[in-house]
């Protein structure tokens, strides 16, 4: 796909933002920066937020560019570049009181997804627009309204407005580090089962697809992911999921059960040589143990599960499996609610149980159109430089695989772990997965 068949497709899908009104991604898009910032917020300071990473990457080519072009500068926030700096809720307080040094100030975040996340949820806060330049084709999250950022033990969505201008130059993003390439491909890659979910979702009344938000994600995104060297291409497949977001204000048309499975070991605050692992990263086993299960799903059929359990006495197994697995975060009575909310109605259970029986034959071909398979997922991910195996972000294969059941915990919407959970094959599939050597091997 050439240079202005993007444009064109960039431009149509600003008509759906809420927020962001400038979207530049091609080679050389920084230079789209000055006249923007200029129009939309004339004479104000600009700060500029970054890591030292970052800053070394972009951060100082764009202050210097701005200078030259006449823009004002304010001091900028500098963040240590080791270790990262995590996605945590305390830094936004400390960005805040930065930012209403000054009152004019126009933040500018410069850098990937944390880097974002934390410049929105804290220009929000102190009342103000913000851009970003990103630095890499890393996550879905430039363009969303919110800031999923760590909070009191849990990761919490934080409503807070998208980024007013969004500069992805390719020769910037073709530079950034691979690992966060290859993050950002498997978050894109991450759509492909989302949508599924949602399909199911749909099919079953839980979820209406919106036919705007599904086209922003799912109408290119087969291209968008043919080329894991493609960092524009991925920039732009990341961001057209941020604006559905903001189109649709939810996550909903990007997120399913693969990002559930993330949260939860997000939770866990697991790490792998001391480090956190990329979003994207775990996304992507994520998004692995989801197509197993539609693989498997479709290999098998719905039929053959369990007796659904009565509903109380499932309600408190699970609330004890939710104790054991979040001891003492601050999150939890949330968590116990939402619990609740999921186990309210049990002939609705039984109703979807039915309703996926009987129209099986009508949703499989649908599903299979939209998914790939395993095989070639996960082909798809080597090339792009993903790790394939639990053990690769430092996890045992039962470990991961079970994350299954505490993932279907944790929110509620609709997705394959919650048609397991219906179909009563949570725990059977849960076994199988762990034995089958084509899955996370
Ligand atoms: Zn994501």
């Amino acid at each position: 796909m050439n240079h202005n068949r993007r444009r064109e497709i960039l431009q149509e899908a600003l008509k759906y933002a809420g927020t962001t009104k400038v979207f530049v991604s091609e080679p050389g898009a920084l230079q789209a920066l000055p006249g923007a910032l200029e129009k939309l917020y004339p004479g104000r300071p600009i700060i500029p937020v970054a890591d030292d990473n970052t800053w070394e990457a972009a951060g100082r080519a764009t202050t210097e560019l701005l200078t030259a072009q006449g823009c004002t500068l304010a001091d900028p926030f500098i963040f240590p570049g080791t270790p990262m700096v995590e996605a945590d809720y305390g830094h936004t307080v400390t960005l805040e009181q930065f930012f209403r040094r000054s009152p004019k100030g126009i933040p500018l975040a410069v850098g990937s997804g944390t880097i974002n996340d934390l410049v929105k949820l804290a220009a929000h806060r102190s009342g103000r627009p913000y851009g970003v330049v990103a630095t890499a084709s890393s996550v879905d999250g430039y363009a969303s309204d919110g800031a999923a950022l760590l909070t009191d033990g849990s990761k919490v969505t934080h409503p807070c407005p998208a980024p007013e201008v969004i500069i992805g130059d390719g020769r910037l993003l073709s530079t950034a580090p691979a690992e966060l390439t290859a993050a950002g491909f498997a978050d894109l890659a991450a759509k492909i089962p989302a949508g599924a979910d949602w399909i199911i979702a749909d099919y079953l009344g839980e979820d209406p697809i919106n036919p705007v938000s599904w086209k922003l994600v799912q109408e290119h995104l087969r291209t968008w992911l043919a080329d894991p060297r493609d960092t524009e291409a991925l920039f732009i497949g990341l961001t057209l999921c941020g604006i559905a977001m903001q189109y649709q204000k939810a996550s909903r048309p990007v997120s399913g059960a693969e990002h559930l499975l993330s949260h939860v070991w997000e939770m866990h605050h697991h790490t792998y040589q001391g480090r956190t692992i990329l979003h994207g990263i775990k996304v992507g086993i994520g998004t692995l143990i989801s197509t197993a299960c539609y693989e498997a799903l479709l290999n098998k059929g719905p039929g053959g599960g369990e007796d659904l359990e009565e509903l109380e006495g499932m309600f408190l197994r699970k609330k004890q499996l939710l104790e054991e697995q979040f001891p003492g975060i601050s999150g939890l009575p949330q968590l116990k609610e939402t619990l609740r909310e999921k186990h309210s109605d049990q002939q609705r259970r039984l109703d979807r149980r039915a309703m996926i029986t009987e129209g099986w034959e009508e949703i499989a071909p649908k599903l299979r159109q939209q998914l790939y398979g395993y095989a070639e997922l996960k082909e798809l991910l080597i090339q792009a430089g993903c790790p394939v195996t639990a053990e690769k972000i430092g996890m045992d294969k039962p470990r991961a695989v079970s994350t299954l059941r505490t993932a279907q915990l944790i929110r509620n919407r609709y997705t394959i772990l919650d048609l397991l959970d219906d179909l009563g094959l949570m725990e059977r599939w849960i076994t199988s997965l762990t034995a089958d050597d084509s899955v996370l091997t």
